[in-house]
């Protein structure tokens, strides 16, 4: 009698079936995933786990039991002597060591016994088959659904590397075999895939989501002219049927290839045991960016062909071997906003603000969309699911939008016209895709901006150099002062020169700043005209940087002190929709302002005093002495007229004391001055 399976697993394990199945559709037929292969693996090892669990629900037709997918119509098709499987995949070194396990197991082998294997990458092609008959190439064919493939024979044919007839190479070649069905995967360089995407992306098409999809796409052309524009390659790692010529072990397959002519992967190689193939595995990952082509693991096989006959195979994988697969690159998620960033150079570069998502164990939550073109090309929008991509050191990039996923809410993104660091206008050279901020000191302003920020008069933040500040926006990673507040510990690790203590330093330095008073905030948003003086008088009138924003240029120049322009640059300011933006996410980080009592000046000794300061003063700055006036309730101003008392007199005086003389405005020195704050 057979156990009642809960209602959900069957809803489920139905649900996914039909998800695998869509998803090989558009992978397999179409060349155009619409998710991640690291998640459509996890949908497949769901549906594994869960037949594992419940073996009645095993159907012939669940894509657990079979591979790939059917011929395309168009083609003609090819029944494979051999059956070309797929193979079991291993995430971890675990599932490493339980494989080596089952095949000791399987072959009777005690626990301790070392099995020899060979170790090959897992090149990110497709599948081919090709017959060679008494050494001439006479059919070739793609994988399909492991049982029939498609005629492609003609295609096959424009790939130069593969021979159109076998031949002895070396004096130790052995004869060339009355028949032999050759294994190989057909492959595109990451440099064409770069060129033939741009391309496409140029024509208003959709890229192909990496090279396994290019190279699949090229081969699988009804018309072999397309093919053979594509440059594809070709590394062959396996046999079918062969008649006439017996081999042993994987590794004489792989030694004998190349003497007939059949290119093989240089990176192949025979390991002892299957410690040696885990090594291999993480010695390969860490040079996959540097190969021209693309890798997504490595397989392993036993390398006795004997064994693989007593091993067997299952209903899509044989029992001999499995692919190790690399940390996953791509993953999709949402765009939340997309803002742009100006870099060193002055290029202006969107980049995507992301619902944060794991690609092989790092958190991505912004990725660049290059240029404007490419937004507009592939029509990508704010809301949009999108493919995302994240390989070893390289800044992560969108790689296409998925319009399937799209609910009609999605928003258009409209690129600036204005530099959103120092407000000139972009210029575009014709024929570049990038705009560019014509103004050359403007990276340095936005440098000098965090500097100002950080400064001690203003939010005093320990640390904040300008080499840091510098790297901060080199590398993108601060494009208003307001990033500051968002960066963790691991991001500043990111920075040359940081390790742990420095990095949590600065971003205690950082969280500590949030505590500060309205006067230094309003200093350090650097406002022009705002001075640190100016800053103090604004945050004792107002109190409140609410009523500050809504202030009118008249509600500002009834206060004494403060003249047409210096009122009008802080209603720009407040009125500006960047500033708005950065304010609020400042606020929100949690930036807090002493009590507002604090702000009040501590006596009001110079009350009803004006007080202008000309030439360089030695006890303290300029800005220091404008602050003391304002504390003591006097007022500070930079324009002598009728209205100042006291024109302060430093070091090398300019024309300020020329015009107090003409106006009979009294001056005094700077040891006057402090006596008279002192008393
Ligand atoms: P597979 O790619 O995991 O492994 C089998 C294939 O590995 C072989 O057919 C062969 O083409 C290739 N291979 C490369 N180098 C090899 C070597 N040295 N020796 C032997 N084989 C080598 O299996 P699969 O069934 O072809 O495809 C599954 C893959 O496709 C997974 O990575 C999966 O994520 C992806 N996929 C993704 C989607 C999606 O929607 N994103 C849909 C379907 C499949």
């Amino acid at each position: 009698m057979g156990r009642e399976i809960p209602k959900e697993i069957i809803e489920r394990v139905k649900k996914l079936r039909e998800e695998i199945d869509y998803h090989n559709y558009r992978y397999y037929i179409l060349n155009a995933p619409v998710i991640s292969d690291a998640e459509y693996d996890a949908l497949m090892r769901e549906l594994k786990e869960l037949e594992a669990k419940y073996p009645e629900l095993i159907t012939p037709d669940s894509p657990t039991q079979r591979v790939g997918f059917k011929p395309q119509e168009g083609f003609k098709e090819v029944s494979h002597a051999e059956p070309m499987l797929s193979l079991d995949d291993a995430m971890n070194e675990d599932e490493v060591f339980e494989f080596d396990k089952r095949v000791k197991k399987f072959l009777g082998l005690p626990e301790d016994a070392e099995i020899e294997y060979t170790v090959e990458p897992k090149i990110d092609g497709l599948a081919v088959e090709i017959i060679y008959e008494n050494g001439l190439l006479v059919l070739g064919s793609t994988r399909g659904d492991g049982y029939v493939g498609e005629d492609v024979t003609a295609n096959i044919k424009t790939i130069k590397t593969i021979p159109l007839r076998l031949r002895r190479f070396t004096e130790d070649a052995p004869e060339i075999p009355r028949r032999i069905d050759v294994r190989g995967e057909v492959y595109m360089t990451k440099e064409e895939f770069k060129r033939l995407n741009e391309e496409r992306i140029q024509k208003g098409e959709m890229p192909f989501a990496n090279p396994r999809n290019a190279a699949a796409g090229s081969l699988r052309q009804l018309d072999p002219s397309i093919t053979a524009k594509r440059k594809l390659d070709v590394f062959f790692y396996g046999v079918g049927k062969v008649e006439g010529y017996e081999f042993k072990t994987q590794w004489e397959i792989l030694q004998t290839f190349p003497k007939w002519g059949l290119k093989i992967n240089p990176l192949a190689k025979l390991v002892k045991n299957i410690k040696e193939a885990i090594h291999y595995h993480h010695e390969l990952e860490e040079k996959r960016e540097s190969l021209d082509y693309e890798i997504d693991g490595i397989v392993i096989k036993v390398n006795r062909l004997d064994y693989w006959a007593k091993l067997g195979t299952k209903a899509r994988s044989p029992r001999y071997a499995i692919a190790y697969k690399f940390k996953p690159t791509q993953a999709t998620t949402q765009i939340l906003d997309i803002v742009v960033q100006v870099g060193r150079t002055g290029a202006v570069t969107p980049v995507a603000i992301l619902k944060p998502v794991q690609i092989g164990g790092v958190t991505v939550e912004r990725a660049t969309l290059h240029n404007e073109d490419f937004i507009k090309n592939l029509d990508i929008r704010i809301g949009d699911w999108v493919l995302v991509q994240r390989a070893g050191d390289v800044i992560p990039e969108i790689v296409m939008p998925i319009k399937e996923k799209r609910t009609g809410k999605e928003k258009e993104f409209k690129f600036p016209t204005h530099c959103p660091i120092c407000g000139s206008k972009l210029i575009k050279k014709p024929g570049e895709a990038v705009w560019r901020c014509p103004n050359k000191n403007c990276f340095a302003q936005l440098v000098r901006k965090i500097l100002h920020f950080a400064s001690r008069n203003a939010m005093n933040i320990e640390g904040l150099g300008e080499k840091v500040a510098r790297d901060l926006v080199d590398k993108g990673m601060v494009q208003n002062v307001a990033d500051l507040y968002y960066l963790k510990v691991p991001d500043f690790l990111k920075l040359p020169g940081f390790a742990y203590k420095k990095a949590k330093n600065l971003y205690d330095a950082i969280q500590k700043s949030k505590r500060t008073t309205l006067g230094r905030f309003l200093y350090a948003l650097g406002i022009r005209h705002v001075g640190e003086a100016m800053a103090q008088l604004l945050a004792e009138r107002f109190r409140s940087l609410e009523k500050l924003s809504q202030a009118s240029i008249q509600d500002l120049m009834s206060i004494p002190g403060i003249g047409y322009e210096v009122a009008k640059s802080i209603v720009d300011f407040f009125k500006n929709e960047e500033n708005q933006k950065v304010i609020e996410r400042l606020l929100k980080a949690g930036i807090t302002f002493e009590n507002e009592e604090k702000e009040k000046p501590k006596e009001a000794k110079l009350k009803g005093l004006t007080f202008v300061f000309t030439g360089a003063l030695k006890t303290m700055t300029r800005e220091e002495a404008k602050r003391k006036v304002i504390e003591l309730g006097g007022r500070a101003t930079d324009s002598v007229s009728r209205n100042v008392d006291y024109v302060v007199v430093g070091e090398k005086p300019g024309s300020k004391l020329k015009k107090a003389r003409a106006l009979g405005i009294k001056t005094i020195t700077e040891e006057e001055f402090l006596k008279l704050i002192e008393d």
